[in-house]
């Protein structure tokens, strides 16, 4: 039997495993294989300073090429694993080979969802790796028109750099209100004024249900008869986990790979991290799927661990952050099933606004939205991990520094 540990995805979640097996003591070969010929490079700035032309791939890169030598990983580029067979231990590449393993790690990752009236037309574009980026570029041009379907963070991101750009931009958001799905009306109105302070128009409650090319113009036509024209569409209206490699290998999965507590697949020799899995929270007492770099990184590193013989919960709490024109909202923990939300500060300043947003479940704190509010993010993580009971006073009252919360 082959010592190698194979993993699947060189990414956020496939980098940091690779890294961390080497750290926990894996003294056989490890094969990061990944399908994307670029080396591994950081995912959020695609939507941010690397569409906005601040920032160019080299400068993303997750690691320097040298670091893979270094720690003796095999990292093929290019490369799609394209079937697993557990019995055997091996995983059949695009190429016919096939690879032998002791431990196969799973770090496919998520693929956005297609946008089915857009399908085959020309000027389209997904936000979801460099090439993405690369096929969009050319379209960018000043006081052209795009179209953004989707408010979520992805299409909000793009919206406020094409917006800079002096390109006229168009939201449609088919929910009554923008990020609806992550956070609550407090936040999608503060987010809604900013982008229109920037010029951005926002349709939310719009069904977009035809798309049609007229010459170079795009008609997008809504369920209530209103139409829109643009040059050209980003379509930002989620992902689904990469799951069907292991769903046809056998392994349990259906919103994702389902891993437990160890990060383990439903086979003892395979494992998976990042946003491809599904995975029991203890905090929230419930099974999620997350998509973030801190979900990537830390369940990779844990996966690592218990790869390598160790016993790991992972057990983090969820963080996550977007950049919109200079303001920066950092979100902790997950919101659902909250029943009271206490605010600090004020949405009032637009871009200079100060404020955090507090999510309690039966006086629990359980998540925190902030924006410019750093120290109420820091502390948040720490209490929401503690399951700490904190009164909403102290929450709201500015004088009780964040680092008090919990004692005054
Ligand atoms: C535009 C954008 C902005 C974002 N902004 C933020 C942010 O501000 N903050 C934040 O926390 N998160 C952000 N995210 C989310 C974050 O990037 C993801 O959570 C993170 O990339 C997940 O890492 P991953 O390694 O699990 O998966 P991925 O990054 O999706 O990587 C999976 C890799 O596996 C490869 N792969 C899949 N199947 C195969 C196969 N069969 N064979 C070989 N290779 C395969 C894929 O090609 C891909 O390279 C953003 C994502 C995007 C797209």
């Amino acid at each position: 039997m082959s010592d190698s540990c194979i993993i699947v995805g060189a990414s956020h979640a496939g980098v940091s495993l690779a890294l961390q097996l080497r750290r926990e003591g894996w003294a056989g070969p490890i094969k990061l294989i990944g399908e994307e010929s670029e080396l591994p490079y950081h995912r959020p700035p695609l939507s941010k300073e690397y569409l906005a032309g601040k920032k160019d791939l080299d400068a993303m890169r997750l690691r320097p090429a040298k670091i893979y030598a270094d720690n003796d990983i095999d990292l093929l580029l290019s490369t799609r694993v394209n079937s697993i067979d557990t019995e055997k231990r091996e995983v059949q590449l695009g190429s016919g080979e096939s690879l032998g393993y002791q431990k196969l790690a799973l770090c496919t990752g998520a693929s956005v969802r297609e946008f089915i009236p857009a399908r085959g037309l020309e000027s389209v574009f997904y936000i979801r790796t460099a090439a993405d980026i690369a096929r969009l570029a050319p379209c960018v041009r000043k006081r052209c028109r795009v179209i953004v379907i989707g408010g979520g963070y992805i299409g909000l991101e793009a919206a406020a750099v094409l917006a800079e750009k002096e390109i006229s931009v168009t939201v449609l958001e088919m929910s009554e209100r923008i990020l609806q799905r992550v956070t609550n009306r407090t936040m999608s109105d503060y987010m809604q004024h900013l982008h229109e302070s920037q010029g951005v128009e926002i349709h939310t409650g719009v069904e977009v249900e035809s798309i049609r090319e007229e010459g170079q113009e795009k008609l997008i036509g809504c369920a209530d008869g209103t139409e829109f024209r643009a040059d050209f569409l980003i379509v930002g209206i989620g992902v689904e986990a990469n799951a069907s490699l292991a769903l046809s290998a056998g392994i349990e999965s259906r919103a994702g790979i389902q891993v437990n507590e160890y990060c383990r697949t439903s086979d003892e020799h395979v494992y998976a991290a990042g946003d491809c899995t599904v995975h029991p929270s203890l905090i929230y007492q419930r099974q999620i799927r997350l998509e973030s770099v801190q979900n990537a990184n830390d369940q990779a590193r844990a996966a690592a661990a218990n790869i390598c013989g160790k016993q790991q919960v992972y057990d983090a709490v969820p963080w996550f952050w977007s950049d919109q024109y200079s303001i920066k909202l950092q979100m902790v923990g997950l919101s659902t099933g909250y029943d009271q939300v206490v605010m600090r500060g004020s949405v009032e300043g637009g871009i200079q606004a100060s404020f955090a947003l507090f999510y309690l479940k039966e006086g629990v704190l359980i998540a925190a939205d902030c924006v410019a509010r750093p120290k109420e993010f820091m502390i948040s993580k720490k209490l929401i991990k503690a399951r700490a009971k904190i009164p909403a006073q102290h929450l709201q009252n500015e004088e009780i520094e964040p680092i008090n919360f919990a004692s005054a």
